[in-house]
């Protein structure tokens, strides 16, 4: 399959499917997406990317691009507050490739959108905006889409990019319905105080306030806490709601909660969690990005993870003889590292989520000891599983 050029299909256009995009395109396939929205449009604050999600981007060859749009956290640091603003601790997220990828970078989401966006355009791809998918019939040895504007495609490969609530799971017949974490999430932009440089955390009892840099004149705020499930606010009211949720919150806090006002830029996000087992393909329709394995957001690593699929399943491609054996690797290379970070993410929530008042201060005596422990560790072991994951796929390729 190494040498051949592949037609391929991909619905949606985020992270994972501009990733996808680019990645196949940089390798000879001729791709095209459809995208459902009718223009690009972001309604979100900021994204953190860490080293391993960076070194994906350099992968795709847009790791200067990004740097020059976001805002890498001087040597990786995470400094951890209580509510009330007093330190409790500093942490070091680790670089990659010798210093040369910074651990941890703040970005704009809509400013990481416009740089894939460019990237997509100038490799040639094709875009169709407000274009979705409305049936899709496997025809052996190519499949047909039915797109929503009438018009039919035929592709050796359709990618199902199409986010936590994906409709092309259902449309190849996998009746998995994303689960409500019990968590939701504000964020807040507001203007970077220039002495605000670190990635900021303050732990409440059961609820967290993020502060994070996104660009040299801007930040993002993000709190998060339990909401019950199918809880409506309505839009005009976000700011005024983030501001009241976080009213225990002072210190660093305290500049930004007071500043939201009816014309603030705020975001709230009912959190929802994917787990599809493998496989991730049927036939010749594969599901990458949160349509396969969306993340609670507590180790800021799903975006990283549809990156990473994109890199994957290119390098997949090449490496099998046959599509099936392509996609079939590509599943098994990637959901043990979903898996993991799905895993750990939920477990720092669940856990952030059962603390009481009175919990407080062993929680910080802990977190002193052990709070980089763990950094360490989950970095430790997602190398780990990232070497195992790249040896599987070329040994199954050496032997399928
Ligand atoms: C509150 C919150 C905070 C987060 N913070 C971080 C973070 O800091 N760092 C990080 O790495 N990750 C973070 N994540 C996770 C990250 O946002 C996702 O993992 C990432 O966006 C997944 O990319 P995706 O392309 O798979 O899906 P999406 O980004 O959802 O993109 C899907 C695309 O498909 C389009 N689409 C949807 N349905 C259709 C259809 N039927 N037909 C055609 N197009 C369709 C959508 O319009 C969209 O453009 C966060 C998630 C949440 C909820």
């Amino acid at each position: 399959m190494s040498e051949r050029s592949l037609n391929i299909l991909i619905v949606g256009g985020g992270i994972a499917g501009c990733s996808a995009a680019i990645a196949l395109s940089q390798r000879g396939h001729a791709v095209r997406i459809v995208e459902k929205q009718d223009a690009w449009r972001f309604q979100s604050s900021g994204i953190f990317v860490y080293a391993n999600g960076l070194v994906s981007l350099d992968e795709l060859g847009l790791l200067d691009e990004i740097l020059q749009a976001g805002f890498p956290v001087p040597a990786g640091r995470n400094a951890y507050f209580d509510h009330k603003g007093v330190p409790i601790t500093d942490t070091f997220y680790p670089s990659a490739d010798n210093g040369r990828i910074p651990a941890i970078l703040g970005i704009k989401r809509a400013e990481m959108h416009r740089v894939m966006a460019q990237r997509v355009d100038a490799l040639g791809v094709t875009v169709t905006l407000g274009t979705t998918v409305d049936a899709i019939r496997d025809e052996g040895d190519s499949v047909r889409a039915v797109l929503s504007d009438g018009t039919e495609e035929t592709a050796d490969l359709v990618i199902g990019a199409d986010g936590v609530r994906s409709a092309m799971r259902a449309l190849i017949g996998i009746g998995l319905e994303p689960r409500y974490t019990g968590f939701g999430v504000w964020r807040s932009v507001h203007r970077r105080p220039q002495a605000l440089t670190d990635k900021i955390m303050m732990m409440g009892p059961g609820i967290r306030f993020g502060i994070m840099p996104i660009s040299d004149d801007m930040l993002y705020t993000f709190g998060t806490l339990a909401e019950p499930k199918s809880r409506f606010y309505d839009p005009a009211g976000w700011p005024e709601h983030m501001r009241t949720k976080f009213a225990d919150f002072s210190g660093p806090a305290s500049l930004f909660l007071e500043e939201l006002g009816p014309d603030s830029q705020v975001l709230y996000t009912a959190v929802e969690e994917v787990g599809l087992e493998l496989p991730w393909h049927r036939g010749r329709v594969v599901l990458i990005g949160d349509a396969a394995h969306a993340s609670t957001p507590f180790m800021g690593q799903g975006g990283a993870m549809a990156m990473q699929d994109a890199v994957v399943l290119a390098e997949a491609l090449a490496l099998h003889e046959t599509l099936d054996g392509a996609l079939d690797a590509f599943g098994k290379a990637r959901l043990p590292v979903c898996q993991f970070v799905q895993g750990v993410s939920h477990a720092v929530g669940e856990a952030g989520a059962k603390e009481l008042d009175g919990d407080l201060e062993a929680r910080n005596a802990d977190l002193r000891k052990t709070a980089q422990e763990k950094v360490d560790q989950f970095y430790g072991r997602l190398a780990e599983l990232n070497a195992e994951a790249e040896t599987a796929l070329r040994k199954g390729a050496a032997s399928g």
